[in-house]
Protein backbone atom coordinates (compact mmCIF):
# COMPACT_ATOMS: atom_id res chain seq x y z
CA UNK A 1 0.00 0.00 0.00
CA UNK A 2 1.18 3.31 -0.72
CA UNK A 3 1.35 5.40 1.99
CA UNK A 4 0.80 9.02 1.58
CA UNK A 5 1.20 10.51 5.18
CA UNK A 6 5.25 9.97 4.20
CA UNK A 7 7.42 12.50 2.35
CA UNK A 8 10.49 12.45 0.12
CA UNK A 9 13.08 13.33 3.38
CA UNK A 10 10.78 10.59 5.48
CA UNK A 11 11.44 7.91 2.86
CA UNK A 12 15.73 8.73 2.94
CA UNK A 13 15.75 8.79 6.46
CA UNK A 14 14.37 5.04 6.41
CA UNK A 15 16.44 4.12 3.55
CA UNK A 16 19.80 5.12 6.10
CA UNK A 17 18.24 3.64 8.67
CA UNK A 18 17.77 0.63 7.14
CA UNK A 19 21.21 0.50 6.06
CA UNK A 20 22.31 1.65 9.84
CA UNK A 21 20.07 -1.60 10.97
CA UNK A 22 21.85 -3.44 8.25
CA UNK A 23 25.53 -3.02 9.38
CA UNK A 24 25.03 -2.04 12.51
CA UNK A 25 22.07 -4.57 14.22
CA UNK A 26 21.41 -7.63 12.01
CA UNK A 27 24.94 -8.77 12.10
CA UNK A 28 25.14 -9.12 16.15
CA UNK A 29 21.79 -9.33 16.92
CA UNK A 30 21.99 -13.12 17.62
CA UNK A 31 24.57 -12.44 19.78
CA UNK A 32 22.46 -9.78 22.12
CA UNK A 33 19.08 -12.40 22.20
CA UNK A 34 21.82 -14.75 23.20
CA UNK A 35 23.25 -12.57 26.26
CA UNK A 36 19.87 -11.49 26.87
CA UNK A 37 20.69 -7.65 26.26
CA UNK A 38 21.32 -4.78 23.80
CA UNK A 39 24.52 -3.75 24.05
CA UNK A 40 25.19 -0.19 25.35
CA UNK A 41 27.24 0.40 22.12
CA UNK A 42 23.83 0.15 20.38
CA UNK A 43 22.15 3.27 22.24
CA UNK A 44 25.68 5.37 21.43
CA UNK A 45 25.40 4.62 17.98
CA UNK A 46 21.98 4.85 17.73
CA UNK A 47 22.73 8.60 19.28
CA UNK A 48 25.34 9.17 17.62
CA UNK A 49 23.47 8.80 13.94
CA UNK A 50 20.49 11.14 15.53
CA UNK A 51 18.08 8.25 15.80
CA UNK A 52 17.61 8.73 19.38
CA UNK A 53 15.07 11.56 20.03
CA UNK A 54 14.83 12.77 16.66
CA UNK A 55 11.52 14.77 18.03
CA UNK A 56 13.42 16.54 20.82
CA UNK A 57 14.54 20.40 19.93
CA UNK A 58 18.39 21.26 18.96
CA UNK A 59 19.14 23.15 21.70
CA UNK A 60 18.65 19.20 23.58
CA UNK A 61 20.57 17.32 20.92
CA UNK A 62 17.39 16.08 18.96
CA UNK A 63 16.65 17.33 14.97
CA UNK A 64 13.03 18.88 15.89
CA UNK A 65 11.42 15.96 13.42
CA UNK A 66 8.19 15.33 13.18
CA UNK A 67 7.00 12.48 14.58
CA UNK A 68 7.20 10.06 11.27
CA UNK A 69 10.71 9.61 11.80
CA UNK A 70 10.20 8.26 15.21
CA UNK A 71 7.68 5.87 13.36
CA UNK A 72 10.32 5.12 10.69
CA UNK A 73 13.05 3.93 13.57
CA UNK A 74 10.22 2.27 15.34
CA UNK A 75 8.89 0.05 12.10
CA UNK A 76 12.29 -0.32 11.09
CA UNK A 77 13.74 -1.95 14.73
CA UNK A 78 9.89 -4.20 14.75
CA UNK A 79 10.61 -5.37 11.33
CA UNK A 80 13.62 -7.32 12.41
CA UNK A 81 15.00 -6.79 15.62
CA UNK A 82 12.21 -6.97 18.22
CA UNK A 83 14.11 -7.08 21.01
CA UNK A 84 15.64 -4.06 20.31
CA UNK A 85 11.87 -2.19 21.14
CA UNK A 86 13.80 -0.44 24.21
CA UNK A 87 14.15 2.12 21.72
CA UNK A 88 10.58 3.40 20.89
CA UNK A 89 10.13 3.13 24.48
CA UNK A 90 12.92 5.46 25.35
CA UNK A 91 12.00 7.66 22.28
CA UNK A 92 8.21 7.78 22.39
CA UNK A 93 6.88 7.34 24.90
CA UNK A 94 9.44 8.21 28.38
CA UNK A 95 11.86 11.13 26.61
CA UNK A 96 8.36 12.56 25.79
CA UNK A 97 7.36 12.67 29.68
CA UNK A 98 10.49 14.52 29.94
CA UNK A 99 9.93 17.42 27.29
CA UNK A 100 6.37 18.00 28.65
CA UNK A 101 6.39 17.87 32.26
CA UNK A 102 9.61 18.32 33.18
CA UNK A 103 11.33 22.52 34.13
CA UNK A 104 13.96 23.78 32.07
CA UNK A 105 16.98 22.78 34.28
CA UNK A 106 15.24 18.98 34.43
CA UNK A 107 15.51 19.45 30.82
CA UNK A 108 18.65 20.39 30.13
CA UNK A 109 20.08 18.00 32.89
CA UNK A 110 19.04 15.09 31.19
CA UNK A 111 17.43 15.43 27.94
CA UNK A 112 20.78 15.59 25.75
CA UNK A 113 21.83 12.57 27.40
CA UNK A 114 18.86 11.17 25.92
CA UNK A 115 19.66 11.69 22.42
CA UNK A 116 23.06 10.70 22.97
CA UNK A 117 22.37 7.58 24.73
CA UNK A 118 24.33 8.45 27.48
CA UNK A 119 20.94 8.13 29.69
CA UNK A 120 18.67 5.30 28.52
CA UNK A 121 15.15 5.53 30.25
CA UNK A 122 12.71 3.19 31.69
CA UNK A 123 9.33 4.22 33.45
CA UNK A 124 8.62 1.85 36.74
CA UNK A 125 4.90 1.77 37.29
CA UNK A 126 4.74 -1.96 37.62
CA UNK A 127 4.38 -3.76 41.07
CA UNK A 128 3.63 -6.99 42.05
CA UNK A 129 0.45 -6.22 43.59
CA UNK A 130 -0.45 -3.42 40.67
CA UNK A 131 -0.48 -3.85 37.11
CA UNK A 132 -3.53 -3.27 35.54
CA UNK A 133 -4.84 -1.42 38.81
CA UNK A 134 -1.84 1.70 38.62
CA UNK A 135 -3.86 3.14 41.09
CA UNK A 136 -3.08 0.99 43.99
CA UNK A 137 0.92 1.00 44.05
CA UNK A 138 2.54 1.13 47.21
CA UNK A 139 5.66 1.94 46.33
CA UNK A 140 5.89 5.80 48.96
CA UNK A 141 8.08 8.53 47.93
CA UNK A 142 7.95 10.58 51.54
CA UNK A 143 9.20 14.12 51.37
CA UNK A 144 11.70 14.64 54.10
CA UNK A 145 13.30 18.41 53.54
CA UNK A 146 15.29 18.31 50.47
CA UNK A 147 14.75 14.95 49.54
CA UNK A 148 11.93 12.47 48.45
CA UNK A 149 12.27 8.95 50.47
CA UNK A 150 11.25 6.01 48.35
CA UNK A 151 10.44 2.65 49.21
CA UNK A 152 8.80 0.13 47.17
CA UNK A 153 9.18 -3.02 44.28
CA UNK A 154 8.99 -2.33 40.53
CA UNK A 155 8.38 -5.18 38.43
CA UNK A 156 8.45 -6.29 35.30
CA UNK A 157 10.45 -2.63 33.84
CA UNK A 158 11.91 -2.68 30.19
CA UNK A 159 15.40 -1.51 30.06
CA UNK A 160 15.16 -2.07 33.55
CA UNK A 161 18.59 -3.27 33.44
CA UNK A 162 20.05 -0.71 31.07
CA UNK A 163 18.38 2.51 32.68
CA UNK A 164 20.63 5.36 33.84
CA UNK A 165 17.39 6.87 34.49
CA UNK A 166 14.07 5.67 35.70
CA UNK A 167 10.82 7.38 35.94
CA UNK A 168 8.88 6.13 38.56
CA UNK A 169 5.15 6.26 39.70
CA UNK A 170 4.93 6.26 43.76
CA UNK A 171 2.74 7.29 46.10
CA UNK A 172 4.03 11.06 47.91
CA UNK A 173 0.63 10.56 49.56
CA UNK A 174 -0.44 7.18 50.11
CA UNK A 175 -3.21 8.66 52.06
CA UNK A 176 -5.04 10.42 49.42
CA UNK A 177 -8.04 9.33 48.23
CA UNK A 178 -9.37 8.46 45.62
CA UNK A 179 -5.55 6.38 45.48
CA UNK A 180 -4.70 8.33 42.22
CA UNK A 181 -4.73 11.82 43.93
CA UNK A 182 -1.36 10.83 45.89
CA UNK A 183 0.55 9.69 42.68
CA UNK A 184 3.39 11.89 41.77
CA UNK A 185 6.39 10.85 38.72
CA UNK A 186 9.97 10.71 40.37
CA UNK A 187 12.83 10.33 38.87
CA UNK A 188 15.53 8.18 40.29
CA UNK A 189 19.20 7.76 38.25
CA UNK A 190 21.82 4.65 38.27
CA UNK A 191 23.72 4.60 41.12
CA UNK A 192 21.60 6.16 44.02
CA UNK A 193 21.82 4.53 47.00
CA UNK A 194 18.66 2.78 48.05
CA UNK A 195 17.85 2.03 44.29
CA UNK A 196 18.60 -1.63 43.86
CA UNK A 197 18.33 -3.83 40.29
CA UNK A 198 16.50 -7.16 41.03
CA UNK A 199 16.95 -9.98 38.96
CA UNK A 200 16.83 -9.56 34.83
CA UNK A 201 13.67 -11.25 34.49
CA UNK A 202 13.35 -14.37 32.18
CA UNK A 203 10.80 -13.93 29.30
CA UNK A 204 9.77 -16.12 26.55
CA UNK A 205 10.53 -13.72 23.89
CA UNK A 206 12.05 -10.71 23.22
CA UNK A 207 15.36 -11.65 24.28
CA UNK A 208 17.64 -9.04 24.20
CA UNK A 209 15.12 -6.50 25.77
CA UNK A 210 15.94 -6.27 29.24
CA UNK A 211 13.15 -6.85 31.69
CA UNK A 212 13.98 -6.36 35.76
CA UNK A 213 12.79 -6.27 38.89
CA UNK A 214 14.28 -3.08 40.79
CA UNK A 215 13.79 -2.37 44.71
CA UNK A 216 13.35 1.38 46.63
CA UNK A 217 14.83 0.68 49.80
CA UNK A 218 14.91 3.80 51.92
CA UNK A 219 16.23 5.91 48.27
CA UNK A 220 16.84 9.45 48.99
CA UNK A 221 16.20 11.33 45.98
CA UNK A 222 16.84 15.18 45.77
CA UNK A 223 13.45 17.20 45.69
CA UNK A 224 14.50 18.66 42.36
CA UNK A 225 13.66 15.08 40.78
CA UNK A 226 10.03 15.49 40.64
CA UNK A 227 8.70 15.85 37.27
CA UNK A 228 6.17 18.15 37.57
CA UNK A 229 4.01 18.86 40.05
CA UNK A 230 3.82 16.82 43.20
CA UNK A 231 0.15 14.46 42.89
CA UNK A 232 -0.52 14.78 39.01
CA UNK A 233 1.47 11.80 38.21
CA UNK A 234 -1.80 9.43 37.42
CA UNK A 235 -3.11 12.64 35.32
CA UNK A 236 0.17 12.60 32.98
CA UNK A 237 0.07 8.56 32.89
CA UNK A 238 -3.29 8.80 31.30
CA UNK A 239 -2.39 11.98 29.19
CA UNK A 240 0.56 10.01 27.71
CA UNK A 241 -0.78 6.55 27.76
CA UNK A 242 -2.78 6.64 24.68
CA UNK A 243 0.16 7.97 22.51
CA UNK A 244 2.00 4.53 24.08
CA UNK A 245 -0.41 2.30 22.66
CA UNK A 246 -0.15 3.97 19.22
CA UNK A 247 3.66 3.31 19.83
CA UNK A 248 2.79 -0.20 20.03
CA UNK A 249 0.14 -0.81 17.92
CA UNK A 250 2.60 1.02 14.81
CA UNK A 251 5.13 -1.71 15.63
CA UNK A 252 3.41 -4.81 15.61
CA UNK A 253 1.48 -3.67 12.37
CA UNK A 254 4.90 -3.39 11.07
CA UNK A 255 5.85 -6.88 12.30
CA UNK A 256 3.12 -8.29 10.62
CA UNK A 257 3.84 -6.82 7.81
CA UNK A 258 6.97 -8.79 7.49
CA UNK A 259 5.84 -12.09 8.50
CA UNK A 260 3.06 -12.22 5.71
CA UNK A 261 6.54 -10.90 3.59
CA UNK A 262 8.31 -13.61 5.06
CA UNK A 263 5.48 -16.26 4.08
CA UNK A 264 4.58 -15.48 0.79
CA UNK A 265 8.00 -16.21 -0.09
CA UNK A 266 8.38 -19.48 1.98
CA UNK A 267 4.86 -20.53 0.71
CA UNK A 268 6.50 -19.89 -3.09
CA UNK A 269 9.49 -21.87 -3.01
CA UNK A 270 8.34 -24.88 -0.50
CA UNK A 271 6.58 -27.37 -2.52
CA UNK A 272 4.55 -30.57 -1.79
CA UNK A 273 2.68 -32.90 -3.24
CA UNK A 274 4.42 -31.96 -6.17
CA UNK A 275 3.54 -28.09 -6.33
CA UNK A 276 4.58 -24.93 -3.97
CA UNK A 277 2.37 -24.86 -1.43
CA UNK A 278 0.87 -21.60 -2.63
CA UNK A 279 -0.84 -23.16 -5.05
CA UNK A 280 -3.08 -25.05 -2.29
CA UNK A 281 -6.46 -23.47 -1.65
CA UNK A 282 -6.39 -23.16 1.90
CA UNK A 283 -2.72 -21.80 1.57
CA UNK A 284 -4.40 -18.83 -0.90
CA UNK A 285 -7.41 -18.09 1.30
CA UNK A 286 -5.19 -18.12 4.53
CA UNK A 287 -2.88 -15.48 3.02
CA UNK A 288 -5.94 -13.87 1.70
CA UNK A 289 -7.27 -13.49 4.96
CA UNK A 290 -4.48 -12.47 6.51
CA UNK A 291 -3.39 -10.01 3.90
CA UNK A 292 -6.83 -8.11 4.29
CA UNK A 293 -6.64 -7.75 7.93
CA UNK A 294 -3.29 -6.07 7.63
CA UNK A 295 -4.39 -3.68 5.40
CA UNK A 296 -7.27 -2.75 7.36
CA UNK A 297 -4.82 -2.16 10.22
CA UNK A 298 -2.48 -0.22 7.90
CA UNK A 299 -5.24 2.26 7.18
CA UNK A 300 -6.48 2.71 11.02
CA UNK A 301 -2.94 2.67 11.99
CA UNK A 302 -1.90 5.55 9.59
CA UNK A 303 -4.76 7.65 10.15
CA UNK A 304 -3.88 7.74 13.92
CA UNK A 305 -0.45 8.77 12.94
CA UNK A 306 -1.68 11.64 11.17
CA UNK A 307 -3.86 12.42 13.82
CA UNK A 308 -1.68 12.80 16.10
CA UNK A 309 0.70 14.94 13.73
CA UNK A 310 -2.32 16.95 13.74
CA UNK A 311 -3.03 17.33 17.59
CA UNK A 312 -5.81 15.38 18.04
CA UNK A 313 -6.68 13.53 20.94
CA UNK A 314 -6.82 9.63 20.33
CA UNK A 315 -6.87 8.18 23.63
CA UNK A 316 -9.98 6.24 22.45
CA UNK A 317 -9.10 4.98 18.78
CA UNK A 318 -5.53 4.27 20.48
CA UNK A 319 -6.93 2.09 22.98
CA UNK A 320 -9.07 0.39 19.46
CA UNK A 321 -5.59 0.13 17.66
CA UNK A 322 -3.81 -1.20 20.90
CA UNK A 323 -6.49 -4.38 21.05
CA UNK A 324 -7.18 -4.86 17.49
CA UNK A 325 -3.31 -4.66 16.09
CA UNK A 326 -1.90 -6.69 18.68
CA UNK A 327 -4.06 -9.14 18.28
CA UNK A 328 -4.34 -9.23 14.40
CA UNK A 329 -0.38 -9.19 14.47
CA UNK A 330 -0.62 -12.45 17.05
CA UNK A 331 -2.86 -13.86 14.63
CA UNK A 332 -0.66 -13.52 11.98
CA UNK A 333 2.56 -14.87 13.72
CA UNK A 334 0.18 -17.95 14.47
CA UNK A 335 -1.05 -18.76 10.75
CA UNK A 336 2.23 -18.21 9.13
CA UNK A 337 3.99 -20.13 11.40
CA UNK A 338 1.24 -22.94 10.83
CA UNK A 339 2.12 -22.13 7.27
CA UNK A 340 6.00 -22.56 7.55
CA UNK A 341 5.20 -26.00 8.98
CA UNK A 342 8.02 -27.65 11.01
CA UNK A 343 10.20 -25.48 10.03
CA UNK A 344 8.35 -22.43 11.23
CA UNK A 345 9.25 -24.08 14.81
CA UNK A 346 12.78 -23.51 13.88
CA UNK A 347 14.78 -20.41 16.00
CA UNK A 348 16.75 -20.45 12.70
CA UNK A 349 13.15 -19.06 11.01
CA UNK A 350 12.88 -15.84 11.82
CA UNK A 351 8.61 -16.39 12.25
CA UNK A 352 9.41 -18.75 15.42
CA UNK A 353 11.22 -16.01 16.87
CA UNK A 354 8.08 -12.82 15.80
CA UNK A 355 5.67 -15.91 17.41
CA UNK A 356 7.45 -15.06 21.15
CA UNK A 357 7.97 -11.76 20.46
CA UNK A 358 5.14 -10.62 20.02
CA UNK A 359 2.77 -12.43 22.14
CA UNK A 360 3.37 -10.03 24.95
CA UNK A 361 1.76 -7.21 22.75
CA UNK A 362 -1.47 -8.04 24.03
CA UNK A 363 -0.20 -7.43 27.89
CA UNK A 364 1.59 -4.87 28.40
CA UNK A 365 0.84 -0.49 27.92
CA UNK A 366 -2.46 -1.88 29.42
CA UNK A 367 -3.69 -5.57 28.81
CA UNK A 368 -6.11 -5.86 25.93
CA UNK A 369 -8.82 -6.38 28.11
CA UNK A 370 -8.11 -2.67 29.39
CA UNK A 371 -8.72 -1.28 26.28
CA UNK A 372 -11.96 -2.46 25.83
CA UNK A 373 -12.75 -1.11 28.98
CA UNK A 374 -11.91 2.35 27.50
CA UNK A 375 -13.58 1.93 24.75
CA UNK A 376 -16.39 0.62 26.40
CA UNK A 377 -16.34 3.35 28.89
CA UNK A 378 -16.08 5.95 26.28
CA UNK A 379 -19.50 4.36 24.85
CA UNK A 380 -21.68 5.26 27.85
C1 LIG B 1 7.74 -7.85 28.76
C2 LIG B 1 7.02 -6.84 29.60
C3 LIG B 1 7.49 -5.54 29.66
C4 LIG B 1 6.86 -4.60 30.48
N1 LIG B 1 7.40 -3.33 30.59
C5 LIG B 1 6.90 -2.50 31.53
C6 LIG B 1 7.55 -1.26 31.82
O1 LIG B 1 8.55 -0.89 31.17
N2 LIG B 1 7.06 -0.48 32.81
C7 LIG B 1 5.97 -0.85 33.53
O2 LIG B 1 5.58 -0.10 34.42
N3 LIG B 1 5.33 -2.00 33.29
C8 LIG B 1 5.77 -2.84 32.32
N4 LIG B 1 5.15 -4.03 32.08
C9 LIG B 1 3.97 -4.40 32.87
C10 LIG B 1 2.68 -4.42 32.09
O3 LIG B 1 2.27 -3.13 31.75
C11 LIG B 1 1.66 -5.20 32.93
O4 LIG B 1 2.05 -6.56 32.92
C12 LIG B 1 0.24 -5.04 32.45
O5 LIG B 1 -0.23 -3.73 32.66
C13 LIG B 1 -0.71 -6.03 33.15
O6 LIG B 1 -0.56 -5.97 34.54
P1 LIG B 1 -0.32 -7.32 35.38
O7 LIG B 1 0.75 -8.09 34.71
O8 LIG B 1 -0.18 -6.97 36.79
O9 LIG B 1 -1.66 -8.15 35.17
P2 LIG B 1 -3.03 -7.94 35.97
O10 LIG B 1 -3.36 -6.51 36.05
O11 LIG B 1 -2.97 -8.74 37.22
O12 LIG B 1 -4.04 -8.66 34.97
C14 LIG B 1 -4.16 -10.08 34.87
C15 LIG B 1 -5.29 -10.38 33.88
O13 LIG B 1 -6.51 -9.80 34.37
C16 LIG B 1 -7.05 -8.93 33.40
N5 LIG B 1 -7.69 -7.78 34.05
C17 LIG B 1 -7.18 -6.96 35.01
N6 LIG B 1 -8.04 -5.98 35.31
C18 LIG B 1 -9.14 -6.19 34.52
C19 LIG B 1 -10.38 -5.51 34.33
N7 LIG B 1 -10.68 -4.41 35.02
N8 LIG B 1 -11.25 -6.02 33.44
C20 LIG B 1 -10.96 -7.12 32.73
N9 LIG B 1 -9.81 -7.80 32.83
C21 LIG B 1 -8.90 -7.33 33.72
C22 LIG B 1 -5.87 -8.48 32.56
O14 LIG B 1 -6.28 -8.03 31.30
C23 LIG B 1 -5.04 -9.76 32.49
O15 LIG B 1 -5.54 -10.58 31.50
C24 LIG B 1 5.72 -4.97 31.22
C25 LIG B 1 5.22 -6.28 31.13
C26 LIG B 1 5.87 -7.21 30.35
C27 LIG B 1 5.33 -8.61 30.31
Amino acid sequence: MDRNIFQEEHRIFRSAFQSFIKKDVLPHYDKWEEKRIVPREFWLQMGSQGYLCPQLEEKYGGMGADFRYNIIINEELAKVAMGTLGVPLHNDIIAPYLQMYCNEAQKRQWLPKCASGKAILAIAMTEPGAGSDLQSIKTTAIKDGDSYVLNGQKTFISNGISADLVLVACKTDPKAQPGYRGISLIMVERDTPGFIRGRQLDKIGMHSQDTAELFFEECRVPAANLVGTEGEGFKYMMKKLPHERLVVAVGCQAAAEEMLKETLEFTRVRSAFGKPIQEFQHTRFKLAEIATEIELGRVFVDRLIDRVIQGEDITVEGAMAKWWVSDMANRVAYDCLQLHGGYGYMEEYKIARWYRDIRVATIYAGSNEIMKEVIGRSLQ
